[in-house]
């Protein structure tokens, strides 16, 4: 579960990593009244995706005149697919220099990473496929944590050993505050210095692991923030779902068969908008459960349902697709290919209702890209 940056900013601050003093803004005059207080500020917009810097997202504001201007730009704006209700206004930092210090799980180590790096400000993919020397990291021993030795040999690693004594309690901060929160990454870019030395988050990123959010009650509250809504529907459902960028939206039946299909779509010149696994076994009603949440997403320009069906039963399938169009007036493109138990029954239920079903997954996941391409 990922979170917005002033709520992580929020636990930042307790956890003692400096941030800029800031106010939550839901309209132009709040906004107006935050650089009144606070002098010159920086406008963020608060969704829960990187990259807002580049998208327009973040303007700097000197005065109060300016903040209304670019409060009204940003509030409203769509990035990445969010729509911007929120901005965050935080006295400006006067910033000299750009730093990288972030925590994630190395999946190959099985492992926490702490990772620093010189190069700050730009996604750290790009900083790794670049200049991968300017990267430094340090896989913590799980129970003894980081020590101080070998957060130094990281600083130095990075080329930073003149910053070792603001940096070295900052990243044993950063590290305690993962491990409190089970975060699987926690990211702070960038990591300003500031003309007068000091090290201030100036950007924060949290991501807490799913399967322990039931430790931390009170994240909850803020967790519907941060939460995709149609995640959040999914989920209510009890569907498996994952939001995607794209714009045809993609059923099928299991993890392996559903990406899959999300490869077909995208070699055919297409983008799958989600994820969403039916499971084995599914009947007619989840299928109509499924095809009733992606017509809530208006990204969704066309549908693609691929089943393969070993315990799940085409004739089940063919049911809840026909009932859920009917039901739901669907009147988005729907391309169905489905092969296996009782496929005969389900071509034939669906060709009746005037889905013609394709053969092969590669020519439906054609035919889709086509079809959402048109509308
Ligand atoms: P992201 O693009 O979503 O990662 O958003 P960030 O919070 O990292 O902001 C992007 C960029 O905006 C940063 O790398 C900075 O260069 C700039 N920026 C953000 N806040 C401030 C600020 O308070 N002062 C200055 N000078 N620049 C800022
Ligand atoms: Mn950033």
């Amino acid at each position: 579960m990922k979170f917005l940056e002033y709520q992580v900013k929020e636990r930042f601050k307790t956890a003692g990593i400096p941030v800029p003093e800031g106010r939550l803004a839901r309209t132009p005059d709040e906004a107006t009244r935050a650089a009144g207080a606070l002098g010159p500020i920086a406008i963020k917009a608060q969704v829960p995706v990187g990259g807002r810097g580049k998208a327009g997202g973040i303007k700097l504001a000197r005065t109060p005149a300016e903040a209304r201007v670019m409060a009204q730009d940003v509030l409203g704006m769509t990035i990445k697919g969010y729509e911007v209700q929120e901005v965050w206004c935080e006295t400006l930092v006067e910033i000299a220099r750009e730093l990288y210090l972030g925590l994630t799980l190395d999946r190959d180590q099985r492992l926490l990473v702490l990772i620093l790096s010189a190069q700050g400000g730009m996604e750290i993919e790009d900083v790794a496929a670049q200049h991968p020397e300017a990267i430094a990291r340090l896989h913590p021993d799980p129970w003894r944590g980081p020590q101080p030795y070998e957060i130094r040999e990281l600083i130095f690693g990075a080329g930073l050993g003149p910053l070792q004594a603001a940096l070295v309690p900052l990243v044993m901060k950063l590290y305690s505050l993962a491990r409190t929160l089970d975060g699987i990454t926690v990211e702070i870019n960038p990591l300003a210095v500031t003309q007068d030395g000091g090290l201030v988050a100036a950007d924060g990123k949290l991501e807490v692991d799913d399967n322990a959010i039931f430790r931390h009650k009170d994240l909850v509250g803020a967790e519907e923030a941060g939460e995709d809504p149609l995640e959040a529907e999914a989920k209510r459902r009890h569907l498996t779902y994952v939001r995607l960028d794209g714009t045809i939206g993609v059923i099928g039946n299991g993890a392996g068969l559903v990406m899959n299909t999300l490869d077909l779509v995208q070699q055919q010149g297409g983008r799958a908008a989600n994820f969403l696994d039916i499971g084995g076994g599914a009947k007619a009603d989840v299928v109509h459960n499924a095809l009733e949440l992606l017509a809530m997403d208006p990204r969704v320009r066309g549908i693609l349902i691929n089943i393969f069906g070993g315990i799940t039963r085409g004739d089940e399938v063919a049911k809840g697709i026909i009932e859920a169009r009917r039901d739901l007036g669907l009147k988005l493109p729907l391309v169905v290919r489905m092969t296996g138990t009782r496929e005969a029954e389900g071509r034939k239920l669906l060709e009746a209702a005037g889905v013609a079903p394709e053969v092969t997954a590669t020519a439906a996941a054609r035919k889709i890209v086509e079809l959402a391409s048109r509308g």
